[in-house]
């Protein structure tokens, strides 16, 4: 049977933390050092990378707009960021060709 190392934090009333320690680490995830602390559990979240659809026709630009607003919507962004991003595919929207059907439209003959 092996033990699984505990984290070393002690709390303010003397005990310890007692989650399991980080790999290789003394401290585990929510007590190691190099975390940088938050007081608003928000703007962790919205620290975190995504990923998003390189915009390449009006299809991956609806995707990427579309990541975007959820993540606005579901809190989960920066909102400076979101505006970066937002005006970035807008430019991209610029540079796309001018009768870029959309998917549901293709085949139809509707200007977008
Ligand atoms: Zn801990």
């Amino acid at each position: 049977m092996t033990t699984v190392p505990t984290c070393n934090h002690i709390f303010a009333d003397n005990h310890r933390c007692g989650s399991p320690a980080l790999r290789g680490e003394r401290f585990c995830y929510f007590h190691h050092p190099d975390r940088r602390p938050v007081a608003n559990p928000y703007e962790r979240r919205s620290r975190r990378g995504f990923t998003i659809t390189v915009p390449h026709d009006a299809e991956s630009l609806q995707r990427a707009l579309a990541e975007v607003m959820q993540r606005l919507a579901a809190n989960t962004i920066d909102v400076h960021r979101a505006s970066l991003l937002l005006y970035s595919l807008q430019l991209a929207a610029r540079r796309l060709p001018a009768h870029t059907p959309y998917p549901e439209t293709r085949g139809r003959g509707l200007p977008v």
